[in-house]
This record gives structure tokens, C-alpha cells and sequence, in this order.
């Protein structure tokens, strides 16, 4: 018995993802005296602090300053490193399985594989649209930039898909690149822009848009993409009907995402005890602990319905906080708050 309880404290505290919920758990756990092992899993080398991907498309940045290399991140921090892929957890036997044929156990399982884009099935957007969450992302919409810059035509256009946060600073960011040589088109199918905002936020956000012309198009929904086409169709009662098929020189979509998928069994969610889920990290300092194996940090919740953007958190923090807020990380200075509650 007590031989195989000091083999379960052996087992690491294994964190599968390492977005901003994965990584500051591990920091933070790894802060503390006399922690646990310490195992992060996570597929790609570098770490991307996505709120500063504009100014990696605008070159303020550069890639080390938004992207640095988890080796580099974790370096005498007391946390291994494991560039691998979960694919599948083991809940009874407490290991999850990997991409590259691994099984690795855990005496704690952190699932922080966070989201990704979705295309909702509409025809053609994942072939044609460019999305905004990786580097690669970055480096196609650099190249459209430099050749809509370099090879001006009348009335060419860029449509951004979603009007939440990333759709409107990414067109402002986009307008401000292009001065004036391409029409930008935000298209939203909700009512106004931001639907989470707040009413002054929204304002502040319109304003700018409408400084640099941007159109906003509300009430529009895509129904698909063609080469060189954005198919739309009116939303508002009285447009019943009514299409549009839009010419683009590129669609960027900002639509929306959902959570990655990871498979479990059994589930965690259904082990009534066994799971905490967080939403948020930001308010994990008040959400009660009753973490028994597993915590799931999720950064959105699965979509209830199709094709509704679902708002992120707020995001109207200025550069020089994010500027600030990267060089912490860097330094880990930071004491996130996920990795508290998982502590207490
Ligand atoms: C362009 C952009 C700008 C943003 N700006 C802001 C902002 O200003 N303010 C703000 O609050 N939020 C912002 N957000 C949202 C914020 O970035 C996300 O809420 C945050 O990244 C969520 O963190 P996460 O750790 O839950 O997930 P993610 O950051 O998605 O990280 C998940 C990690 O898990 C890894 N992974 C996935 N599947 C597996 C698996 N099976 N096994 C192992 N690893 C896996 C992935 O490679 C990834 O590294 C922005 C998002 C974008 C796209």
C-alpha cells in the first residue's frame, strides 16, 4: 500500500497544453517549494502570446519577442518539457496516451489544450479563408498585405469575417498597413460589432473603424466562399431574401472558435468530484477547488448553436500593458491565478 502511494507521488503533475492556462499553471506550480514533478505536453516549440500577434503583422514585434521557444521559457525552472500531442486520456489507469505512441502517467492531470478556429462547416472557408491565431497565419497575411501594397488595382478588397475583438483590431490593424489602397469590408451577422462590449467600448470601436473606413456590414451572414467570392446573405427581417456575392482579393476569418477536442474515458465532466472545470482564468482566485485528478482550464465553452461568434475575454487592454505583461511572463513574475487554486 505504502509502496504504491510514494509510486503515485512519484507520477508528475502532467499538463497537457501550453497556451496561457497551461504555462502559468506550470510556472506557478513550479514556484513553489518542494513541488511535485512538473510534465508539460505540448505539440509546438514556441509559446504564442496571441494578444500581440497585430504587432507581429505590423512588424513591431519580432517573432522571439511574441513566440519564444518553450526551452528557452522553461530553462532551470524545474518543469520538463515534452513536445508531443495528448490524444487520449486514461482516466481509470491515470495516463493519458500521445500522438507519437506515448503513455505517460500522472498524479495530477491538467487539460489546458484551449481552442481553435472553427469554420462551422461553411463551404470553402477552410480552403480559401486565412484565420489570425498562429504564426504561420501571420506570415500568409503579410504576404497578401505586401502584394495588395505593391500591386494596386481599383476597388480591391479584403472582407474580415466577425466582428468581435480579433475582427476589429485586426481591421484597424489592416488599415492602417494598407493606407487607403484596399477597401476593407468587417462583416458581422449580429446586430453591431463587439455584442459583449460595452456600450462605450462599442463606440470607441466604431469610431475607429470609421476613422480609418472600414465597413462594417451588420446583419450579414457568409454562406460560403469561392475563389475570389464571399457569398452573403442579409439578415435583417425586412432583407429577407436578399444576396450578395461580394468580389474579395482575401477573406480573413475572425469568426469565432471551439474547444480543441481531447478524448477521455471515462469523462472527466461525468466523474461527479473528479473534475473542476475553469472557465476564465481570470476569476480561478474565487472558484471553489474540487479538483480531485483533473483540472480542466477551458477558455471557451463549447458552442451551443453554429455560427455565433463567441465573445473572448476582454481584450481593450493597450499595447504597453501587453508589452509589459510578455516581458513578465519572460521573467515569470507573474502568479497566475490558475495555478493558485489548483495549489490551495
Ligand atoms: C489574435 C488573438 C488576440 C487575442 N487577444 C487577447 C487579449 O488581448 N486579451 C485576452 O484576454 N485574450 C485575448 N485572446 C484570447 C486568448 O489568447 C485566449 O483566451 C487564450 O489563449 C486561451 O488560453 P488557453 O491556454 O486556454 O488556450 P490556448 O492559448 O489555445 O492554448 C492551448 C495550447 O494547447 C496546445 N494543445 C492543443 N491540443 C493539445 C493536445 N491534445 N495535447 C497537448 N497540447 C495541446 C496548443 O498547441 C496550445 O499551445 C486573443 C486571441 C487571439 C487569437
Amino acid at each position: 500500500m505504502e509502496e504504491s502511494s510514494s509510486r503515485h507521488a512519484m507520477r508528475p503533475v502532467l499538463i497537457a497544453g501550453g497556451g496561457f492556462g497551461g504555462l502559468y499553471t506550470a510556472l506557478a506550480l513550479a514556484s513553489r517549494r518542494h513541488h511535485p514533478p512538473i510534465l508539460l505536453v505540448e505539440p509546438q516549440e514556441r509559446f504564442l502570446f496571441l494578444p500581440l500577434l497585430y504587432e507581429l503583422l505590423s512588424q513591431e514585434l519580432r517573432s522571439w519577442e511574441v513566440a519564444p521557444r518553450y526551452d528557452t521559457l522553461l530553462a532551470s525552472r524545474g518543469i520538463a518539457w515534452l513536445k508531443d500531442r495528448v490524444s487520449r486520456i486514461d482516466a481509470s489507469a491515470g495516463c493519458v496516451h500521445t500522438e507519437q505512441g506515448r503513455q505517460l502517467p500522472y498524479s495530477r492531470l491538467v487539460i489546458a489544450t484551449g481552442s481553435r478556429g472553427t469554420s462551422y462547416g461553411i463551404p470553402g472557408v477552410e480552403d480559401l479563408a486565412i484565420p489570425f491565431r498562429s504564426l504561420a497565419d501571420v506570415e500568409r497575411l503579410q504576404e497578401l498585405v505586401q502584394h495588395l501594397r505593391s500591386h494596386p488595382r481599383p476597388l480591391q478588397r479584403l472582407a474580415l469575417v466577425g466582428a468581435g475583438p480579433s475582427g476589429v483590431e485586426l481591421a484597424c490593424k489592416l488599415a492602417d498597413l494598407l493606407r487607403g489602397s484596399t477597401v476593407i469590408e468587417l462583416i458581422e451577422q449580429g446586430p453591431d460589432l463587439l455584442p459583449q462590449a460595452r456600450a462605450f467600448n462599442r463606440e470607441q470601436a466604431r469610431s475607429a473603424l470609421l476613422r480609418r473606413d472600414v465597413r462594417l456590414r451588420t446583419q450579414t451572414r457568409v454562406l460560403g466562399l469561392e475563389p475570389g467570392r464571399l457569398l452573403l446573405s442579409l439578415t435583417a427581417d425586412n432583407a429577407a431574401g436578399s444576396d450578395e456575392s461580394l468580389p474579395v482579393d482575401g477573406v480573413i476569418w475572425t469568426a469565432g472558435v471551439t474547444v480543441a477536442p481531447l478524448r477521455s474515458s471515462p469523462s472527466p465532466a461525468s466523474t461527479p468530484g473528479a473534475a473542476c472545470t475553469v472557465n476564465r482564468p481570470c476569476s480561478c482566485a474565487t472558484t471553489p477547488v474540487c479538483s480531485r485528478w483533473v483540472m480542466w482550464l477551458t477558455s471557451q465553452m463549447p458552442m451551443e448553436r453554429p455560427w455565433r461568434p463567441r465573445p473572448r475575454w476582454p481584450f481593450s487592454r493597450p499595447t504597453a500593458w501587453r508589452r509589459t505583461c510578455c516581458a513578465r511572463l519572460r521573467a515569470s513574475h507573474c502568479s497566475p491565478s490558475a495555478g493558485r487554486i489548483w495549489a490551495r
